[in-house]
């Protein structure tokens, strides 16, 4: 049985909830097991990120918002291999899932137009999912 680790249990509490239920949900199908490595980061972890070219903004959607939750997550399939993208792929669909089961809008670092054509990126990053909520 797939269950959360305890450093993924600790990422998930700095979610806000929609996405926290989202995550819960894609574990709960039992299709694959994945990590959390990042819910929400401080405003220094960002810049850090930012300067590194491993994030493009600095309104990232990890860090607080005005609930104090992280609107923004990094998963990968466990164990994690960076070179399989294939894995990031298939979590992605299940992730995806879970989010319409939950009613949830989701927008995926491998989709940022979410035409769901993986191909069109400028810049890709397969282990990010955060809420949609465009009119809020
Ligand atoms: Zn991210």
């Amino acid at each position: 049985m797939y269950v959360f680790s305890k450093n993924s249990l600790s990422r998930l509490q700095t979610l806000d909830p929609d996405l926290a239920r989202v995550i819960t949900t894609a574990m709960n199908f039992q299709v694959m097991d994945f990590a959390i490595l990042c819910g929400m980061r401080t405003v220094q972890e960002q810049e850090v990120l930012f300067k590194t070219g491993k994030s493009r903004t600095l309104k990232s959607k990890h860090l607080p918002n005005r609930n104090n939750q992280s609107e923004a997550i990094d998963v990968a399939p466990w164990p994690v291999d960076w070179n399989d993208h294939c894995g990031f792929h298939r979590l992605a669909g299940v992730i995806q899932a879970a989010a319409a089961i939950e009613n949830v809008p989701l927008r995926w670092g491998g989709d940022w137009d979410r035409d769901n054509d993986t191909r069109d990126q400028s810049f890709i990053d397969l282990p990010h999912f955060e809420l949609f909520r465009p009119f809020l």
